[in-house]
């Protein structure tokens, strides 16, 4: 119940310079996703449920960039294809807006980009940004993510860390077969998934046992 008790690096806990302590959730949630376990959250936006996922999923990013480093002089030049490591779907606009600045927060000290896309504004400039930023965090809506992956504008074979924001809401809006159809293409293994929602129907049931591990943690 302290943040000098969480396994994350200094650099990426600075985002909760602010707070006193961490939220139930996020006492909750960080040993076991830091675990690398899928999880299964019931919590409502305001609990701190962004921080709860963002900061293991940062520290998992950090992580893999440091074992994977490619020899200098290898790198890639600018990739046209954004290849996200982390993918967050959420069900609005001004969700994926939210959760897109805490990352950003979470990201001041350690060089990762973020980027976010929703429906409602012009593809263009998304695939702009896309392209400026290639982002290894990517925070979206179902509609408009499904469109961009079917158009090769976003790589989703590199993502090893998979978040189901408010997955309760998301079926609500009818965004089932979109979900369905973006995690077909999110083929990397490991995969960790996490999932949140506010209530726990049938719907999300079948959704949890679809894509999440069988002994994903329920919190
Ligand atoms: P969320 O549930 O992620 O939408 O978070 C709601 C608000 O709680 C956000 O504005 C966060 O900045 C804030 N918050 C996150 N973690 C904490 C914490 N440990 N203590 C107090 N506020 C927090």
């Amino acid at each position: 119940t302290e943040f000098s008790h969480a396994p994350f690096d200094a650099d990426i806990m600075q985002a909760c310079g602010e707070f006193e302590r961490p939220s139930p959730i996020q006492a909750a949630c960080w040993p076991v996703v830091h675990a690398r376990r899928d999880v299964i959250g019931i919590a409502k936006t305001g609990s701190g449920k962004t921080f709860a996922f963002a900061i293991p999923a940062i520290q998992h990013v950090t992580n893999r960039l440091a074992n994977e480093k490619q020899p200098s002089g290898k790198k890639d030049k600018s990739t046209a294809v954004a290849r996200p490591m982390m993918l967050v779907l959420a069900p609005t606009r001004e969700l994926a807006i939210q959760i897109e600045e805490q990352c950003v927060k979470a990201c001041q000290g350690v060089t990762i980009n973020a980027a976010c896309v929703y429906g409602g504004v012009s593809r263009g400039a998304q695939i702009g940004a896309l392209r400026q930023a290639a982002p290894l965090l990517l925070i979206a809506t179902p509609g408009r993510l499904q469109d961009l992956v079917e158009d090769g504008q976003v790589d989703l074979s590199n993502v090893s860390f998979l978040v189901l924001d408010e997955a309760d809401r998301m079926l609500d809006i009818g965004f089932e077969r979109a979900i369905r159809q973006i995690i077909s293409h999110a083929t990397y293994s490991p995969r960790q998934t996490v999932m949140f929602s506010a209530t726990w129907p049938e719907s999300i049931r079948k959704l949890a046992h679809d894509f999440l591990a069988p002994d994903a943690v329920k919190i």
